[in-house]
């Protein structure tokens, strides 16, 4: 392999232990930051999610409450649960499950948690506040993205961001993210023509597709940075977007799936945590 890997694995344990100090920090003044997560109906993939930001609280010292409700629980029921979560000064982050059963509309129950508790990032108050560039919460696969990109040294300012994928939980606040960072950002989708001309342009990559293996080596520049958001299940192997085997002889640095993004997203989440609750406390 020619590429460096830009290891998820030890990322996450270099946060995970940023975070378990600042809750020390925190606990020694009184306060114990609180998360509390909402998982609606028995998707077994959203059941390992939840268990395992359960475990990344219990961890770190994060207090950490796990509402479990029926499939066919109302809209009414749960933007009650939500509105009492709010009003909690023990939680300081509450967090949704995705995706929500199918009777129950996303954006109306996202929309109903306070902002400053909004964890995932997905409020639309802080996608707004991070489109103009104000601090906010922000998504955590994105910014995690960006973190593991900083954690390497890796320069954004000035190169040329490829992101394929305009998802608004992953491509299009990366795009925004690593606007921020100075980076000259294009956006590819469904729709893009020429895809391949374009991701030959990157010098930093970051593909968020959910197709298996669809980026290849020959649509990847000598030495880019490759970042591959994808989770896909072929047979009982998980596999990114990108095709890492034949990716990592071209690519300069590439990120592994697994022991990538995901387990950076997770640590993003007690960051983000953190940040809430000290905004809500200590200010
Ligand atoms: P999504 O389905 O909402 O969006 C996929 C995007 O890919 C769309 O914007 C679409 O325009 C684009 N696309 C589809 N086909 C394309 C093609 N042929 N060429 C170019 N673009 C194409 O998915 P999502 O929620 O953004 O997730 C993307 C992937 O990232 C999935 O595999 C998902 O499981 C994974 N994911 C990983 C993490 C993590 O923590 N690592 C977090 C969230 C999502």
């Amino acid at each position: 392999m020619k590429a460096v890997l830009i290891d998820g694995k030890k990322i996450a344990a270099e946060i995970k232990a940023e975070i378990k100090a600042e809750v020390e920090k925190l606990r020694a003044k009184g306060i114990i930051p609180g998360l509390a997560t909402i998982l609606v109906g028995d998707d077994p993939a959203s059941h390992i999610y939840v268990r395992n930001k359960v475990k990344d609280c219990e961890e770190t010292g994060i207090f950490s409450e796990k509402i479990v409700l029926p499939g066919n629980t109302s809209a009414g029921e749960l933007l009650d649960i939500v509105e009492s979560l709010n009003k909690r000064n023990d939680i300081h982050g509450i967090l949704v499950q995705l995706p929500l059963p199918r009777h129950l509309d996303e954006f109306e129950i996202i929309s109903a948690i306070a902002p400053e508790k909004d964890v995932d990032g997905f409020h639309p108050v802080n996608q707004g506040l991070m489109l103009i560039g104000r601090d906010a919460i922000y998504p955590c696969t994105p910014a995690g993205v960006v973190e593991m990109l900083k954690r390497y040294g890796i320069r954004m300012e000035g190169r040329h961001a490829v992101v394929i994928g305009r998802s608004n939980i992953v491509g299009k606040p990366a795009a925004v993210l690593l606007l921020k960072e100075n980076a000259t950002v294009t956006i590819c989708h469904s729709k893009t023509e020429n895809l391949s001309e374009i991701t030959k342009t990157a010098d930093i990559l970051v593909v968020a597709v959910g197709r298996a293996r669809m980026v290849t080596a020959d649509m990847v520049k000598e030495g880019a940075v490759v970042v591959d958001v994808g989770i896909n299940r072929v047979g009982d192997k998980i596999v990114g977007d990108v095709d890492f085997e034949a990716v990592a002889q071209v690519a300069g640095y590439i990120t592994p799936v697994p022991g990538g993004v995901g387990l950076v997203t997770r640590a993003m989440l007690l960051k983000n945590t953190i940040k809430a609750c000290k905004r809500q406390t200590v200010g």
